[in-house]
């Protein structure tokens, strides 16, 4: 669920605009620090036009109790993640595909395909969380912001092999995309699984605060890995982390979660099967 596809040239103004401000800034629930490169207005802009330019892509299911379920938990949950600086919207994608996202700003999409390992709206709930948990965490600006490092160190590393080798151009070209290939399997993905956790972890307090029990998100992961036996790995796993890994992790936050359901649990059943 990589939102963004970045060409050298946007890369290359955003590089020269980061220098100007680098902010850290603290991930809610897990209280890590970051380094922020990008603005987050920036970021907002880049996620409102993303948005619209996927849904133009799909189906959109607008009318029925599936997206009035959608619309209903992604306000409970974005409630509680306490950005009203967000402009919150949520899709409910036609698509066979087993996948949800968010992107920076609040622009949701939930895809037909996930509904039935959600089972219910406590479920939904889970994966509400989690989405919106890598928005408010503000996972898409570190990736960008380590891609432009990634960048500016490959623009470094050609200028280099350009002055001071007798290597041809397309040798050159190819250990720059070597070398690409090796930096993004070798830093940004085992990253993006550290957010993949962290998104976890938010994701399951989100959940408790806004009165679903915690329990659930374990039960989600659960239907999602029966699915993974089948031929097609949902795409919502493609780079998350491992099944017990992702369980360690919510076991670690389930008891904190349990006192927020506690305190703020609703007084009505989220369980009953829906899909
Ligand atoms: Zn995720």
């Amino acid at each position: 669920m990589s939102p963004f596809r970045l060409n050298p040239r946007t890369g290359a103004l955003l590089l020269a605009l980061s220098a100007l401000v680098i902010a850290c800034t603290k991930v809610p629930i897990t209280g890590r620090k970051q380094y922020n490169l990008i603005p987050e207005k920036l970021m907002i802009g880049l996620g409102k036009s993303q948005y619209s330019s996927t849904l133009s892509k799909h189906k959109l299911q607008r009318k029925g109790e599936d997206n009035q379920v959608l619309q209903r938990v992604g306000k409970r949950i974005s409630k509680v993640a306490k950005r009203s600086d967000y402009d919150w919207q949520y899709s409910l994608i036609k698509d066979d595909t087993i996948n949800a996202w968010c992107l920076p700003g609040g622009y949701i999409g939930f895809y037909t395909g996930i509904l039935p390992t959600l089972k219910h709206e406590a479920g939904m709930a889970f994966v509400m969380g989690h989405e919106v948990g890598h928005a408010t965490a503000r996972h898409g600006s570190e990736r960008l912001s380590q891609h432009l490092s990634v960048l500016g160190g490959m623009v470094g590393l050609y200028a280099i092999l350009e002055g001071k080798t007798k290597l041809k151009t397309e040798q050159k070209v190819l250990i720059v995309g070597a070398l690409g290939l090796a930096t993004e399997v070798g830093v940004i993905l085992p990253f993006s699984r550290m957010h993949e956790s962290e998104a976890d972890a938010i994701g399951v307090m989100y959940m408790a605060e806004a009165g679903y029990p915690p329990k659930e998100a374990k039960a989600v992961w659960d239907r999602m890995a029966q699915n993974t036996g089948k031929s097609v790995i949902p795409v919502f796993l493609s780079t998350h982390p491992n099944h017990e890994q992702r369980k360690k992790t919510i076991d670690k936050w389930l008891p904190q979660a349990q006192k927020r359901y506690q305190r703020n649990k609703l007084d009505r059943e989220t369980t009953n099967g829906l899909w």
